[in-house]
C-alpha cells in the first residue's frame, strides 16, 4: 500500500495511491491513519475520490506533526570507513523537529545562518504502533513502513559543539515523502533497497540499505528499550557516503541547486534550494 499527505484545495488530506492516481481518504494526513490505527486493506474502501495522478498532486510533508523525529549518525558501513572511523557499538541518536520538515516537492529553505548546508539521503521508518520498553512482540511488529528523507544539515551549526541539533532543525529544510511504503510491500522488515542523491544531474550519493550497521528493526528496538515508540514517529536510518562534507574541498548545497532524493520502490523527493534570510 502507498499512502500520501497532499495538499488538496488548501488544506492536508490523507490519500493511497491506485491504479489511475491518489485517491482521497476521511483523514487529515497519513499520521491520523496511523494514530486511529487504521491502516490496513479496508483503507481502499474508504476512499472519497480522486484527487490526481502522481505527476500532478502537491505533497504535504508525509506526517505532518509528528510526536519524535529521532535521527542516526554514522550509520553506513561505507561512511564509516570513508571517515576511517570503527563501526559504532550503539547508534549515535540525535533529534530534529516537525518544523524542519517539507513536502516532496517543495522548496529546501537556505536561512543565511548557514554558510555550509549539506544533503544526507535516508531511509526513514514510519512508526505505526506503540512500542514501550514493555512490549512483548518483536520490533518489525511496531513498523508502518518506509518513506524518503533528506536530512538537511548546517555543517558550521552542526560542529559548533559537539552537540548536533542546531545544525539539524533548520526550518523548512527536511525532505519527507512522497509516499509511505507499508513494510508488506518489500516481504522483509529490513528491505535491502538502492538509496541515492543526485545533486544538479549528478549521482553524488549511491548506496544499499543492506550496508546499514543498525537496520531498521534493530533501531526500533533499541530505542524504545528507554523510549516509547508512538504511531507516527519517524526514525531517520542515517545517511551513506558522498555528501558534500566529505569532499575535498568541501561542497556545499547553492541557491537554486536541484536535488534529488531517491529510493527504489518508494520513489523519489525533488527539492530546490532556495536562499532567504
Ligand atoms: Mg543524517
Amino acid at each position: 500500500m502507498r499512502l500520501a499527505t497532499l495538499i488538496n484545495h488548501g488544506k492536508e488530506v490523507a490519500a493511497i495511491q491506485l491504479g489511475d492516481g491518489f485517491h482521497a481518504l476521511p483523514y487529515a494526513d497519513v499520521g491520523a491513519i496511523l494514530r486511529g490505527n487504521a491502516l490496513g486493506p479496508q483503507l481502499e474502501q474508504s476512499v472519497v475520490g480522486l484527487i490526481g495522478a502522481p505527476e500532478a498532486v502537491r505533497f504535504a510533508p508525509l506526517i505532518a506533526r509528528p510526536g519524535k523525529i529521532i535521527c542516526v549518525g554514522l550509520n553506513y558501513r561505507s561512511h564509516s570507513r570513508e571517515l576511517r572511523m570503527t563501526e559504532p557499538k550503539f547508534p549515535a541518536l540525535f533529534a530534529k523537529f516537525a518544523n524542519a520538515l517539507i513536502g516532496a516537492h517543495d522548496p529546501i529553505h537556505m536561512s543565511s545562518v548557514t554558510s555550509a548546508l549539506d544533503w544526507e539521503a535516508e531511509m526513514v521508518v514510519v512508526v505505526g504502533s506503540v512500542r514501550s520498553p514493555h512490549t512483548k512482540e518483536p520490533p518489525r511488529a511496531a513498523i508502518a513502513g518506509y518513506t524518503i528523507g533528506n536530512d538537511i544539515s548546517a555543517r558550521d551549526l552542526q560542529q559548533r559543539t559537539d552537540q548536533w541539533l542546531a545544525g539539524k532543525t533548520l526550518d523548512l529544510s527536511t525532505p519527507l515523502g512522497p509516499v509511505l511504503v507499508t513494510a508488506e510491500e518489500f516481504g522483509e522488515f529490513d528491505p535491502d533497497l538502492l538509496i541515492q542523491s543526485e545533486l544538479n544531474g549528478e549521482i553524488v550519493q549511491e548506496a544499499r540499505t543492506s550496508d546499514l550497521v543498525f537496520t531498521p528493526t534493530s533501531l526500533v528496538d533499541d530505542v524504545s528499550r528507554f523510549c516509547t515508540l508512538e504511531p507516527g514517529d519517524l526514525i531517520f536510518t542515517g545517511t551513506p557516503s558522498g555528501v558534500g562534507a566529505g569532499r575535498r574541498p568541501p561542497r556545499y548545497l547553492q541557491d537554486g541547486d536541484v536535488l534529488i532524493t531517491r529510493i527504489e520502490t518508494i520513489g523519489a523527493c525533488r527539492n530546490t534550494v532556495v536562499a532567504c534570510a
